[in-house]
Protein backbone atom coordinates (compact mmCIF):
# COMPACT_ATOMS: atom_id res chain seq x y z
CA UNK A 1 0.00 0.00 0.00
CA UNK A 2 1.23 3.29 -1.12
CA UNK A 3 2.18 5.64 2.35
CA UNK A 4 -0.43 7.99 0.73
CA UNK A 5 -3.30 5.58 0.51
CA UNK A 6 -1.78 4.55 4.02
CA UNK A 7 -1.96 8.17 5.10
CA UNK A 8 -5.65 8.41 3.74
CA UNK A 9 -7.47 5.59 5.30
CA UNK A 10 -5.58 6.20 8.90
CA UNK A 11 -7.20 10.53 8.33
CA UNK A 12 -10.74 8.53 7.20
CA UNK A 13 -10.39 6.12 10.38
CA UNK A 14 -9.69 8.82 12.39
CA UNK A 15 -12.66 10.41 11.27
CA UNK A 16 -15.09 7.86 11.59
CA UNK A 17 -13.64 7.71 15.21
CA UNK A 18 -14.35 10.96 16.19
CA UNK A 19 -17.79 11.09 14.14
CA UNK A 20 -18.62 8.41 16.63
CA UNK A 21 -16.93 9.80 20.14
CA UNK A 22 -19.03 13.08 19.16
CA UNK A 23 -22.66 10.82 18.22
CA UNK A 24 -21.75 9.37 21.84
CA UNK A 25 -21.52 12.15 23.73
CA UNK A 26 -24.00 13.62 21.91
CA UNK A 27 -26.01 10.85 23.14
CA UNK A 28 -24.91 10.60 26.95
CA UNK A 29 -25.38 14.52 27.05
CA UNK A 30 -29.06 14.19 26.40
CA UNK A 31 -30.94 15.15 29.33
CA UNK A 32 -34.53 14.18 28.70
CA UNK A 33 -35.09 16.04 32.22
CA UNK A 34 -33.32 19.17 31.29
CA UNK A 35 -35.28 22.05 32.63
CA UNK A 36 -36.01 23.97 29.15
CA UNK A 37 -36.91 20.30 27.68
CA UNK A 38 -39.56 20.17 30.31
CA UNK A 39 -40.68 22.93 30.59
CA UNK A 40 -41.19 22.86 26.28
CA UNK A 41 -42.95 19.60 27.13
CA UNK A 42 -45.81 21.87 29.54
CA UNK A 43 -45.64 24.68 27.38
CA UNK A 44 -46.89 22.54 24.56
CA UNK A 45 -49.44 21.00 26.82
CA UNK A 46 -50.72 24.00 27.74
CA UNK A 47 -51.34 25.62 24.41
CA UNK A 48 -52.56 22.03 23.80
CA UNK A 49 -54.59 21.90 26.16
CA UNK A 50 -55.78 25.06 27.85
CA UNK A 51 -58.12 24.96 31.13
CA UNK A 52 -58.34 20.89 30.94
CA UNK A 53 -61.01 19.64 33.44
CA UNK A 54 -61.44 15.93 34.78
CA UNK A 55 -62.60 13.96 32.16
CA UNK A 56 -65.21 12.48 35.25
CA UNK A 57 -68.24 13.42 35.07
CA UNK A 58 -69.91 14.84 38.55
CA UNK A 59 -70.88 17.41 40.88
CA UNK A 60 -69.81 16.52 44.27
CA UNK A 61 -66.53 15.25 46.18
CA UNK A 62 -68.37 11.87 46.43
CA UNK A 63 -69.39 11.48 43.36
CA UNK A 64 -66.10 12.41 42.16
CA UNK A 65 -64.90 9.57 44.32
CA UNK A 66 -66.99 7.03 43.06
CA UNK A 67 -66.65 7.99 39.71
CA UNK A 68 -62.70 7.38 39.92
CA UNK A 69 -63.10 4.18 41.99
CA UNK A 70 -65.07 2.81 38.58
CA UNK A 71 -62.48 4.39 36.32
CA UNK A 72 -60.19 1.45 37.32
CA UNK A 73 -59.62 -0.82 34.22
CA UNK A 74 -62.16 1.25 32.52
CA UNK A 75 -62.23 4.20 30.21
CA UNK A 76 -63.74 7.72 31.49
CA UNK A 77 -66.23 7.35 28.65
CA UNK A 78 -68.17 4.20 30.02
CA UNK A 79 -68.02 5.54 33.55
CA UNK A 80 -69.53 8.83 32.31
CA UNK A 81 -72.02 6.26 30.68
CA UNK A 82 -73.02 4.70 34.15
CA UNK A 83 -72.63 7.28 36.67
CA UNK A 84 -75.18 9.80 35.60
CA UNK A 85 -78.32 7.10 36.08
CA UNK A 86 -76.28 5.91 39.42
CA UNK A 87 -76.35 9.43 40.71
CA UNK A 88 -80.32 9.46 40.26
CA UNK A 89 -80.94 6.40 41.42
CA UNK A 90 -78.99 7.22 44.63
CA UNK A 91 -78.19 11.00 45.06
CA UNK A 92 -76.75 10.79 48.61
CA UNK A 93 -73.39 9.40 50.14
CA UNK A 94 -75.95 8.32 52.86
CA UNK A 95 -78.13 6.00 49.99
CA UNK A 96 -74.78 4.23 48.93
CA UNK A 97 -74.11 3.14 52.66
CA UNK A 98 -77.61 1.65 53.21
CA UNK A 99 -76.85 -0.67 50.59
CA UNK A 100 -75.37 -4.34 50.33
CA UNK A 101 -72.88 -4.40 47.55
CA UNK A 102 -74.70 -7.18 45.76
CA UNK A 103 -77.44 -4.50 45.44
CA UNK A 104 -74.87 -2.57 43.40
CA UNK A 105 -72.97 -4.83 41.32
CA UNK A 106 -76.07 -5.00 38.09
CA UNK A 107 -76.05 -0.82 37.89
CA UNK A 108 -71.94 -1.09 37.63
CA UNK A 109 -71.27 -4.08 36.42
CA UNK A 110 -70.68 -3.13 32.77
CA UNK A 111 -67.44 -1.23 34.19
CA UNK A 112 -65.80 -4.31 35.29
CA UNK A 113 -64.68 -6.23 37.69
CA UNK A 114 -67.95 -4.64 39.67
CA UNK A 115 -67.71 -7.32 42.39
CA UNK A 116 -64.71 -5.18 43.91
CA UNK A 117 -65.79 -1.47 42.54
CA UNK A 118 -69.19 -2.45 44.75
CA UNK A 119 -67.46 -3.57 48.03
CA UNK A 120 -65.74 -0.39 47.46
CA UNK A 121 -68.09 1.97 46.81
CA UNK A 122 -70.30 1.32 49.26
CA UNK A 123 -67.27 0.36 52.17
CA UNK A 124 -66.36 3.95 51.57
CA UNK A 125 -69.71 5.24 51.69
CA UNK A 126 -70.23 3.66 55.13
CA UNK A 127 -66.62 5.17 56.54
CA UNK A 128 -67.68 8.72 55.45
CA UNK A 129 -70.60 8.40 56.99
CA UNK A 130 -69.88 6.71 59.80
CA UNK A 131 -66.06 8.92 60.50
CA UNK A 132 -67.02 11.89 58.38
CA UNK A 133 -70.23 13.02 59.14
CA UNK A 134 -70.90 11.83 55.55
CA UNK A 135 -68.35 14.32 54.12
CA UNK A 136 -65.61 13.11 51.91
CA UNK A 137 -62.13 14.69 54.03
CA UNK A 138 -59.72 16.64 52.17
CA UNK A 139 -56.69 14.87 53.17
CA UNK A 140 -54.60 12.47 51.75
CA UNK A 141 -53.86 10.56 55.17
CA UNK A 142 -57.81 10.50 55.70
CA UNK A 143 -59.09 9.69 52.21
CA UNK A 144 -56.79 6.77 52.15
CA UNK A 145 -58.75 4.85 54.78
CA UNK A 146 -61.39 4.49 52.69
CA UNK A 147 -61.83 0.89 51.41
CA UNK A 148 -60.90 0.97 47.69
CA UNK A 149 -59.27 4.19 47.60
CA UNK A 150 -55.27 4.60 46.94
CA UNK A 151 -52.99 7.65 46.09
CA UNK A 152 -54.49 7.61 42.47
CA UNK A 153 -58.33 8.09 43.35
CA UNK A 154 -57.00 10.14 46.66
CA UNK A 155 -55.07 12.42 44.48
CA UNK A 156 -57.75 12.93 41.66
CA UNK A 157 -60.44 13.87 44.45
CA UNK A 158 -57.57 16.10 45.81
CA UNK A 159 -56.81 17.95 43.26
CA UNK A 160 -59.74 18.40 40.87
CA UNK A 161 -62.37 18.69 43.82
CA UNK A 162 -60.38 20.73 46.86
CA UNK A 163 -57.70 21.65 44.60
CA UNK A 164 -55.25 21.04 46.61
CA UNK A 165 -51.60 20.01 44.75
CA UNK A 166 -50.63 17.27 47.27
CA UNK A 167 -49.34 14.65 44.77
CA UNK A 168 -49.45 13.57 40.53
CA UNK A 169 -52.53 11.65 39.39
CA UNK A 170 -50.76 8.50 37.68
CA UNK A 171 -53.56 6.75 35.82
CA UNK A 172 -52.95 4.38 32.54
CA UNK A 173 -52.67 7.50 30.16
CA UNK A 174 -50.23 8.80 32.91
CA UNK A 175 -48.15 6.47 33.40
CA UNK A 176 -47.86 5.75 29.32
CA UNK A 177 -46.87 9.29 28.29
CA UNK A 178 -44.54 10.17 31.25
CA UNK A 179 -42.62 7.11 30.10
CA UNK A 180 -42.60 7.65 26.02
CA UNK A 181 -41.77 11.23 27.36
CA UNK A 182 -38.76 10.34 29.18
CA UNK A 183 -39.91 11.95 32.65
CA UNK A 184 -39.98 8.79 34.28
CA UNK A 185 -37.82 5.52 34.02
CA UNK A 186 -39.95 3.87 36.56
CA UNK A 187 -42.45 1.26 35.55
CA UNK A 188 -45.08 0.88 38.87
CA UNK A 189 -47.28 4.41 39.61
CA UNK A 190 -46.01 5.20 42.96
CA UNK A 191 -42.59 5.41 41.97
CA UNK A 192 -43.67 7.62 38.83
CA UNK A 193 -45.81 9.81 40.91
CA UNK A 194 -42.60 10.30 42.71
CA UNK A 195 -40.51 11.16 39.57
CA UNK A 196 -43.12 13.22 38.21
CA UNK A 197 -43.24 15.53 41.90
CA UNK A 198 -39.49 15.82 41.27
CA UNK A 199 -39.59 17.09 37.83
CA UNK A 200 -42.97 18.98 37.01
CA UNK A 201 -43.39 22.20 39.54
CA UNK A 202 -46.28 21.62 42.28
CA UNK A 203 -48.64 24.38 40.67
CA UNK A 204 -48.52 22.28 37.71
CA UNK A 205 -49.20 18.89 39.11
CA UNK A 206 -52.83 18.75 38.99
CA UNK A 207 -53.08 20.38 35.08
CA UNK A 208 -50.22 18.27 34.14
CA UNK A 209 -51.87 15.13 34.75
CA UNK A 210 -55.34 16.01 33.67
CA UNK A 211 -53.39 17.53 30.28
CA UNK A 212 -51.57 14.06 29.64
CA UNK A 213 -54.84 12.19 30.49
CA UNK A 214 -56.56 14.57 27.34
CA UNK A 215 -53.34 13.79 25.26
CA UNK A 216 -53.80 10.01 25.80
CA UNK A 217 -57.46 10.33 24.69
CA UNK A 218 -57.31 12.47 21.56
CA UNK A 219 -53.65 11.82 20.18
CA UNK A 220 -51.39 9.68 22.56
CA UNK A 221 -53.27 6.29 22.10
CA UNK A 222 -51.54 2.88 23.67
CA UNK A 223 -51.84 1.66 20.22
CA UNK A 224 -50.68 3.83 17.67
CA UNK A 225 -49.98 6.87 18.95
CA UNK A 226 -51.14 9.71 16.28
CA UNK A 227 -47.53 11.30 15.80
CA UNK A 228 -47.59 12.84 12.83
CA UNK A 229 -50.81 15.49 14.54
CA UNK A 230 -49.19 15.36 17.66
CA UNK A 231 -47.42 19.09 18.86
CA UNK A 232 -44.84 17.24 21.39
CA UNK A 233 -43.68 15.38 18.10
CA UNK A 234 -39.89 16.93 17.59
CA UNK A 235 -39.47 16.64 21.54
CA UNK A 236 -40.45 13.23 21.82
CA UNK A 237 -38.64 10.27 21.07
CA UNK A 238 -40.26 7.55 22.52
CA UNK A 239 -39.94 3.30 20.72
CA UNK A 240 -43.18 3.05 19.65
CA UNK A 241 -43.26 6.73 17.88
CA UNK A 242 -45.98 6.10 14.29
CA UNK A 243 -43.61 8.66 12.85
CA UNK A 244 -40.87 11.02 13.71
CA UNK A 245 -38.56 13.91 12.51
CA UNK A 246 -36.28 13.06 15.46
CA UNK A 247 -34.46 9.65 16.48
CA UNK A 248 -35.81 7.21 18.43
CA UNK A 249 -34.53 6.33 22.00
CA UNK A 250 -35.24 2.53 22.31
CA UNK A 251 -35.46 3.11 26.76
CA UNK A 252 -38.59 5.55 26.11
CA UNK A 253 -40.73 2.59 26.41
CA UNK A 254 -44.86 3.35 27.01
S1 LIG B 1 -45.11 12.08 19.34
FE1 LIG B 1 -46.42 10.27 19.41
S2 LIG B 1 -45.65 9.03 21.12
FE2 LIG B 1 -44.80 11.11 21.34
S3 LIG B 1 -46.22 12.18 22.70
FE3 LIG B 1 -46.86 12.60 20.61
S4 LIG B 1 -48.40 11.03 20.10
FE4 LIG B 1 -47.27 10.35 21.93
Amino acid sequence: MSPVKTKAKRASSKSVQLKSVSAKSKASAYDPLEPKRVAEILKRLDATYPNPKCALLHKSAWELTVATILSAQCTDVRVNMVTPVLFAKYPTVQDFAALEPEQLEPDIRSTGFFRNKAKSVVGAARKVVSDFGGKVPDTMEELLTLPGVARKTANVVLGSWFGKAIGVVVDTHVYRISRRLELTKSDTPEKIEQDLMRVIPQEKWIEFAHQEIWHGRKLCFARKPNCVECPLENICHAADKTWSTVEIHKNAKP
